[in-house]
């Protein structure tokens, strides 16, 4: 017994190595691959996602919220006996401390809108609904009917090596058409896009509104091109973004607080923790417990993203950790390979749903490597 602890205790050769050395590059400071979409690396191969982390520390976050609070005074003169703002949330992490900053702190008259991907995990549906009690929110929740997501969960995997299509589309869709519909021009998302992705600059993101940001960065696909035999452009309806004339004639802006407000997780989750028993929970793939629990099917989203790129949520997570300074990059890579490689949570039920065995499900997903990557079998 001893012996055998002893021996598994010994760090391997690899020890804080990436898992796809020879396939993929991997940014020098944190743990994020070359296959993370938009990835750009500076001349010292770092990626724009640490380089935004620096600029998080010299920014003046006190000048920063100035500005928020001016924003959002102004659209609450605006407003009159109208909603002052939309705050898309899903019950998660983010959307809790969305609604809690808004509402307590900034004295806004919210309305939260969910769209709902209608694969809701038990303890998702207890933080959504416990936080719009306990922060006496107005609700209204948009949820596609099952046969319809189960078509679309099967179709979107086959054609974006992600099944999460209705997912993405419907969080960037449905919240534009209830702005348009209810005549609320302020959207308010949370984190700033700056910190996980390798797509934007604290510096460039005032107010800028981009009707398709969801589909670019996320969906890939207009509803359009989901039509089949099976699945008609009525169906697709709910998915659908407003025209360019509505947003203009409503003056749709949005904003990420994260853009204003020094965002941290971990200080967040604690207290949102204490203050609303807003709960987490443990799955495989993820070594936080806090990120993505409120959909049954977030790990097998993380695990189709591993198989088709080569890094999943442990990658994400431990890369987050290692620009904040609370792991070394070498114990973000073992973290790494630990989490990424673990079999997901429901894989089965998606089999199932796909009518295909695991092999196949691997081989739809390799198949969609990029680059060099496409060597690696
Ligand atoms: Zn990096
Ligand atoms: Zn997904």
């Amino acid at each position: 017994m001893t012996k055998q602890m002893i021996f598994t205790d010994t760090p391997p050769d690899n020890y804080g190595e990436p898992l796809y050395k020879e396939y993929l590059q991997y940014c020098t400071r944190c743990c994020m691959p070359s296959s993370n979409e938009g990835m750009q690396f500076d001349e010292l191969g770092i990626c724009l996602a640490c380089r935004a982390q620096e600029q998080k520390m010299r920014i003046n976050w006190k000048k920063s919220e100035e500005v928020l609070r001016e924003t959002l005074e102004s659209y609450k003169e605006r407003s009159g006996d109208n909603y002052d703002c939309i705050i898309p949330i899903s019950g998660g992490k983010d959307s809790v401390f969305q609604l809690h900053v808004l509402k307590k702190v900034y004295g806004m008259k919210p309305l939260a809108v969910t769209f709902n991907h209608n694969w809701y995990s038990e303890i998702g549906r207890y933080n959504l609904e416990n936080a719009l009690e306990k922060l006496e929110i107005d609700h209204i929740m948009f949820t596609p009917n099952k046969a319809l997501v189960k078509k679309l969960f099967v179709k979107s995997f086959y054609k974006i090596g992600d099944s999460c299509w209705h997912c993405h589309a419907g969080v960037g869709a449905f919240p534009l058409q209830i702005a348009v519909k209810f005549n609320i021009p302020l959207l308010i998302w949370g984190e700033s896009v700056c910190e996980s992705s390798g797509r934007a600059d604290f510096r460039d993101n005032v107010q800028k509104f981009d009707r398709d940001y969801f589909t670019k960065v996320s969906a890939k696909l207009y509803p359009e091109q989901m039509i089949d035999e099976e699945i008609t452009r009525k169906d697709l309806k709910p998915f659908e973004l407003p025209s360019f004339e509505d947003i203009e004639r409503v003056g749709v802006v949005g904003l990420h607080l994260g853009d204003y407000l020094f965002w941290d997780d971990e200080r967040q989750m604690e207290f949102i923790k204490k203050e609303y028993d807003w709960r987490e929970e443990h799955r495989p793939g993820h070594y936080k417990g806090f990120k993505g629990n409120e959909c049954k099917f977030e790990t097998l989203h993380d695990h189709m993203k591993y198989v088709k790129r080569g890094f999943g949520r442990g990658t994400d997570q431990a890369s987050a950790d290692v620009r904040a300074g609370l792991l070394t990059r070498e114990e973000g890579f073992e973290i790494a390979k630990k989490y990424d490689q673990q079999r997901p949570a429901y894989l089965d039920e998606f089999l199932d749903m796909a009518n295909i065995t695991e092999e196949e499900y691997n081989n739809v997903l390799k198949a969609m490597r990029q680059g060099k990557f496409r060597e690696c079998r």
